[in-house]
């Protein structure tokens, strides 16, 4: 199956030379090839989207959203029909894929109540018989370049927003996973926005530039990997686009000798192998602090207990990892850190599923006493490896996250309310968990990475996504008459003295 490309409301063919299989990472299955679009088909995508934006900055923001809300409703309809799809072409578990599909779905519930979210501000006589009001006005064609691994949360992070907000929009999905948002855009053509608001056109490195570098695309909404995230940014700011670039992670959990042992095990082991460790929020890092040191065996046995396999097995954990490349390259690091002296305690390296032998899949694995210089702790291994470290203090925990260049999220299990405090106040990072292992906030918040996690000012959904697409304009008024009204309210004498 030659999968289209979504320009001008229609699914049509691409005539591109370049094309790639798309396959299940369990089972190497190919189930489409996705184009690397032509120029002349990425231009026809900026023209429908112009177009689109002229009549769409007419539509009231209430008739916007109204459209968002049935949006929103379908995608709840199709929902485990999403998930699936997504399990099939990016290795998820049904569990772990339902979660990314509902995650994008809170973001279109957000954006379906957008128009308070809009509202401006007024203050009457601000100056003499002035009155000044703001309002937020869209701004045009913004373009979106999405990661493989939220194919459906990630996309619904930014186009909802956006076109709730008076925008068109150009989605550049991972030619990893691209079915899972045609599909999106499958639901979003059958709501009847107009043609052209939303485009969906696939490729990689040549694409993404052509709509970095286009001077009718106003914004750029990046996420992907820390070196790609910088060049992103470089690249559209030099073209004069406003941008927010989501990058990597190295996301390190502190724990405290008196945290709830059993629970804090637990969530360590989930949140470092679910999804294969392919999550920008996934603790990569525990930072054993003191006498917690000890926990390491009951670390190890919980991590041992986790089962890699297919989506469709209620038993399995977490999936394969993406692609074979990206299984090489976990597995290479996994040798570099025992080559470099870290404790190898749970190898997964060379783990097969009996279910699928040819899928991209690594046991869970654990490296013990890990120092700053290893490879494990400075690379991003996005892999199902947890490595531990020790430390004497809770403040040489928070000294060794602060001088990591990564700020994306960061968690503490601690029964003391002083010592978590001492953390969240301390900790140069953007998201912080309190005995909650992945902090990624709700809808209604914004992801608020940090640092080396984030390139751009204004962050993805939440109050910060509406500044993002839209821009203010302010208006003074001042009207001259002669009646009594001006009459019966002099200007003040008042002075400051
Ligand atoms: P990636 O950087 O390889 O690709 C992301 C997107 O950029 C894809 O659409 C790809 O086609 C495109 N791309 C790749 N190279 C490019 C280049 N040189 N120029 C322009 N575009 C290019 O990332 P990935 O492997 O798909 O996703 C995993 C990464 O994303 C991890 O590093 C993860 O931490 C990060 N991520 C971050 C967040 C966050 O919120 N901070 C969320 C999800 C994923």
């Amino acid at each position: 199956m030659k999968l289209p490309l979504y320009i001008n409301g229609a699914f049509v063919e691409s005539a591109a030379t370049e094309w790639r299989e798309v396959r299940n990472p369990a089972t190497q299955e190919t189930l489409c090839r996705v184009p690397f679009a032509t120029p002349e088909e990425m231009q026809s995508a900026v023209d429908a989207a112009r177009r689109a934006f002229l009549e769409w900055r007419e539509v009231p923001a209430p008739q916007r959203a109204r459209m968002i809300t049935v949006f929103t409703n379908r995608l709840k309809e199709a929902q485990d029909e999403l998930a699936k799809g997504l399990c099939l072409e990016s290795g998820k578990t049904f569990a772990d894929a339902q979660g990314d599909v509902w995650r994008g779905i809170e973001v279109c519930e957000q954006a379906s109540n957008i128009t308070p979210l809009l509202l401006g501000e007024t203050l009457e006589n601000a100056a003499t018989r002035i009155d000044i009001a703001s309002y937020t006005h869209p701004m045009g064609v913004f373009a979106g370049i999405t990661p493989f691994n939220f194919p459906a949360m990630i996309p619904l992070w930014m186009f909802p927003m956006a076109v709730a907000c008076g925008n068109s929009f150009i989605l550049k999905p991972s030619e990893q996973d691209p079915m899972t948002p045609n599909r999106i855009a499958e639901i979003f053509d059958s709501c009847g926005f107009p043609k052209g608001l939303l485009n969906v056109v696939h490729g990689g490195v040549d694409q993404a530039n052509f709509l970095l570098e286009h001077p009718e695309i106003k914004g750029v909404s990046f996420v992907g990997s820390a070196p790609v995230a910088q060049a992103i940014y470089r690249t559209a700011s030099t073209n004069l686009k406003r941008v927010q670039a989501f990058a990597g992670a190295k996301n390190h959990s502190v724990i405290l000798p008196d945290a709830d042992r059993a629970a804090t095990i637990s969530a360590l082991a989930g949140s470092a192998c679910g999804a294969a460790g392919q999550r920008c929020m996934a603790i990569s890092v525990g930072v054993l602090v003191g006498e917690a040191g000890a926990w390491v065996d009951d670390i190890r046995d919980a991590m041992s207990r986790l089962k890699a396999g297919p989506w469709n097995d209620p038993a399995s954990d977490y999936g394969p990892l993406i692609s074979a490349a990206s299984r090489e390259r976990v597995v290479k690091l996994i040798r570099q850190g025992a080559a470099e002296g870290a404790e190898l305690l749970l190898d997964g390296s060379g783990f097969q599923c009996a279910a699928c032998p040819d899928g991209n899949f690594v046991g869970p694995t654990l490296f013990d006493h890990v120092t700053p210089e290893m490879s494990v702790y400075r690379e991003e291994i996005f892999g199902p490896v947890l490595i531990l470290m020790r430390v004497a203090t809770l403040e040489d925990a928070i000294a060794l996250i602060n001088r990591n260049p990564y700020g994306n999220g960061t968690s503490i299990f601690t029964g003391s309310g002083a010592a978590a405090r001492k953390f969240q106040r301390e900790i140069d990072v953007g998201q912080v968990g309190v005995n909650v292992p992945i902090p990624v906030p709700l809808p209604f918040f914004s992801f608020t990475g940090w640092r080396g996690s984030f390139y751009g000012d204004q962050h993805a959904y939440g109050k910060q996504a509406v500044r993002f697409y839209t821009e203010t304009k302010t208006v003074m008024t001042r009207w001259f008459d002669a009646d009594t009204t001006t009459a019966a309210r002099p200007e003040t004498t008042i002075r400051l003295k």
